[in-house]
């Protein structure tokens, strides 16, 4: 394996330092890509992070309840386990912690340049390299002989646009940028959405309101969370017994694999047993019938996110707390209409309307070979070889790209499988060669992708932000983990094209 060559910080061209990878997002994706890239011995990279500090999406999301819906000892890197966590399912604060440890541990504080937001990358035919513009405070551009796209997909907020939301005198803001500095006790809050944020925030911002309303246009399956804090004992176990952590980690694994998996394909008889099971289960949960039936999803279950709570239904049985599934007509200075005309005093605005994937997908410029622009061929349809990687853009890597969505596993588990596919074209292209993959592969690969989705759940008719505009699904993976990593494992030389670098001066002064 050839290693890309230390380059010495006095190399500097006309136009600033030229780095060997530029990582962009300090969440899980630009952590782990820091860890394999010292790892490796290459020292000369920059992680850019828009944010204020490192954690990405853990950074971002800190309502009241956030927490991972994926088991934590599943839901960390498996080079860098914690014996600690306190729950099955640990609290926002404790996964930031988690990433701010890794990130000391894997010594890569230095490598992270926070308040850095990346608006543009630029490929340069002549010298073969990708110039970075970025701000940080004041404009600045870097240059990089690889790059790896690090910045997730659902971290750029929804707003839906609700007539009058402007003239809205109390506070409004969404889940993703949570105002914990604004009191909720006593106040009348509304809730926008009812998914995976919502199920997480509403049982804990019930417990403070005055009144709680949840706006509901469309009920999910909700299943059991069924978290608990680990017991000390166990913990100590996990602590002093690498295989016991291991094998905690595993068992995780094996039940998403093998349990949660074979739900997502179509006309799966166990799952339309399971979805009579939730649907009895959300109508026994419930205290009201009338509300009970409006919880009860009406699409297959998995057709969008099955989510898991254990005090959701709980919190909707409260006194202080309504479900409204009639609309919003508008916002008034102090209350919310809704479709029946009714009015809803509200002092606070809680959007839990989730993530603009396409918003997100476009906000970095990207200009590859010839002039082309990312964007532009991303609107009409959004593929990447293994999710990862576009013709005509050599050298970028996408982490959490298009179709790389596994719905039945962890995403930090996805996104490790996903690094070990990155690491390799690294490797294999290192100092002097650009790889990008053949058109070909690209389509067919797409095309495969698509054709398989066509077997699954999501394919059915309900609307989820699994899919694009056009009904298309461009999120997620069709198949099992095991597949993903196995389809990763080894690159197929001859879907690539690999170019020698053009030596000019000024690559010439860094190579
Ligand atoms: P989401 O799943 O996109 O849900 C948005 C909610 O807002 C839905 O209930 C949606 O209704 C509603 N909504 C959107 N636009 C609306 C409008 N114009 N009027 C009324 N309602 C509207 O977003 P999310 O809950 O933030 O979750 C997004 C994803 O983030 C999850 O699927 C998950 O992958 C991730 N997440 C993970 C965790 C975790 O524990 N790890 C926690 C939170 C989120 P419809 O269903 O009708 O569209």
């Amino acid at each position: 394996m050839r290693k890309i060559q230390e380059e010495a910080p006095e190399r500097l061209t006309a136009q600033g330092a030229v780095h060997d990878v530029i990582i962009i997002g300090a969440g899980f994706s630009g952590i782990c890509a820091g860890y394999h890239l010292l790892k490796r011995g290459c020292s000369n990279f920059v992680i850019l992070e828009q944010e204020d500090g490192v954690g990405g999406t853990w950074f971002k999301n800190r309502y009241p309840g956030a927490a991972c819906d994926v088991p934590s000892h599943f839901y960390c890197f498996s080079f860098s386990p914690n014996p600690d966590w306190s729950h099955v399912y640990s609290p926002q604060p404790e996964i930031q912690a988690y990433l701010e440890k890794c990130v000391q541990d894997f010594n890569l504080a230095t490598h992270i340049r926070l308040n850095t937001t990346v608006s543009s990358l630029t490929f340069d035919e002549d010298t073969g390299l990708w110039t970075v513009q970025a701000e940080e405070g004041q404009h600045s551009t870097l240059r990089a002989k690889h790059v790896v796209v690090g910045s997730g997909g659902l971290n750029t907020p929804s707003v839906p646009v609700f007539p009058g939301l402007d003239e809205f005198q109390g506070e409004a803001f969404h889940t993703a940028n949570w105002q914990s500095d604004i009191p909720l006790a006593d106040k009348n809050t509304v809730v926008i959405g009812s998914a995976a944020s919502a199920v997480q925030a509403v049982p804990e911002l019930a417990k403070v309101a005055r009144k709680l309303t949840m706006f509901q246009r469309t009920p999910n399956y909700i299943i059991p969370r069924d978290d608990r804090a680990y017991l000390d004992k166990e913990r100590e176990k996990f602590r002093h017994s690498p295989l016991k952590l291991r094998m905690q980690r595993f068992k995780f694994y094996l039940r998403f694999e093998y349990v949660l998996s074979p739900l997502f394909k179509k006309n799966s008889w166990i799952r339309n047993r399971i979805e009579k099971k939730v649907k009895r289960y959300i109508r026994q949960s419930i205290n009201d019938p009338e509300l009970a039936q409006k919880l009860v999803p009406t699409y297959e279950l998995g057709c969008k996110r099955i989510l898991i709570s254990d005090d959701f239904f709980p919190a909707l049985n409260r006194e202080n707390v309504e479900v409204n599934t009639d609309g919003i007509d508008r916002i008034e200075k102090d209350a919310v209409i809704d479709g029946c005309g009714r009015r809803i005093e509200a002092d606070v605005i809680v959007l839990a309307t989730g993530f603009d994937l396409h918003k997100q997908m476009i906000s970095i410029e990207m200009i590859g070979r010839n002039g082309v622009s990312l964007n532009a061929r991303w609107e009409k349809e959004a593929s990447a070889y293994k999710g990862c990687m576009v013709d005509g853009f050599p050298n970028v890597y996408f982490v959490t790209g298009p179709n790389t969505g596994v719905g039945s596993t962890s995403v930090v588990h996805m996104i490790e499988a996903q690094m070990h596919f990155i690491m390799q074209c690294i490797d294999l292209a290192a100092d002097q060669k650009l790889i990008e993959p053949t058109n070909a592969a690209v389509q067919a690969d797409n095309q495969k992708t698509q054709k398989d989705l066509e077997n699954t759940v999501w394919a059915g008719s309900c609307h989820s932000w699994y899919k694009d505009e056009n009904g298309r699904i461009h999120t997620l993976y069709p198949h099992a983990a095991r597949r993903f990593r196995k389809e990763r494992r080894r690159l197929r030389r001859q879907d690539f094209l690999i170019t020698q670098r053009k030596k000019n001066r000024e690559t010439a002064d860094v190579t």
